[in-house]
């Protein structure tokens, strides 16, 4: 679609980043380009309009998408943080990286219990930190009712860790 072109086009593929072997997607000239961006953020609201009453961004740039579709939706904004950034008390879950083990937290009280959340990120690579997004969320009393992505790296099986999960990737390589 002319959507899927709009932002193909404007996603750098950097090889070697941040470790060798590894292409990384950077979506920097997508956001350069106020027209594109704005298509997105739209596509995403036309995606989850009706059906949220939360918008989830997960660190960083995860941020980046959540914040406007939920000014846009005007739904209320839940930022899921890298462990140690937030005040207590907080929820936290521990996952594993594919080296490595990584902390995400979500301030308790931030989501109310019965919202339906969706969960925004740039990048949906080997799934485990959408995954460990959505039980934060679950065990803070809400439901995801869908993730949503610029990218999907298929070749990573990010799904696999999301199965019985409605996914929105705009993108899929
Ligand atoms: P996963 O947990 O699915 O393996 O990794 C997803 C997380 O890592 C996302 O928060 C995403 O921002 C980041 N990430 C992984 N690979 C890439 C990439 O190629 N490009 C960008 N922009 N982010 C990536």
């Amino acid at each position: 679609t002319g959507l899927q072109q709009l932002i193909t086009a404007r996603v750098r593929s950097v090889p070697d980043y941040p470790t060798p072997g590894v292409v990384f997607r950077d979506i920097t000239p997508l956001l350069s380009d106020g027209t594109a961006f704005s298509a997105v953020v739209g596509h995403l609201a036309d995606t989850f309009g009706g059906e949220v009453d939360t918008v989830a961004g997960v660190e960083a740039r995860g941020f980046l998408l959540a914040a406007p579709l939920a000014a846009v939706l005007g739904c209320s904004l839940v930022a899921v943080r890298k462990a140690g950034k937030l005040p207590p008390p907080v929820l936290r879950t521990n996952y594993h990286l594919e080296y490595g083990e990584a902390s995400i937290e979500l301030s308790e009280g931030a989501v109310a219990a019965g919202a339906r959340v969706a969960v925004l990120d740039d990048v949906l690579a080997t799934g485990g930190t959408a995954a460990a997004t959505c039980e934060l969320l679950e065990r803070a009393g809400a439901t995801v009712t869908g993730l949503g992505f610029l990218i999907e790296l298929a070749a990573l099986r990010g799904r696999e860790q999301l199965i019985g999960r409605v996914v929105h990737p705009l993108v899929s390589y």
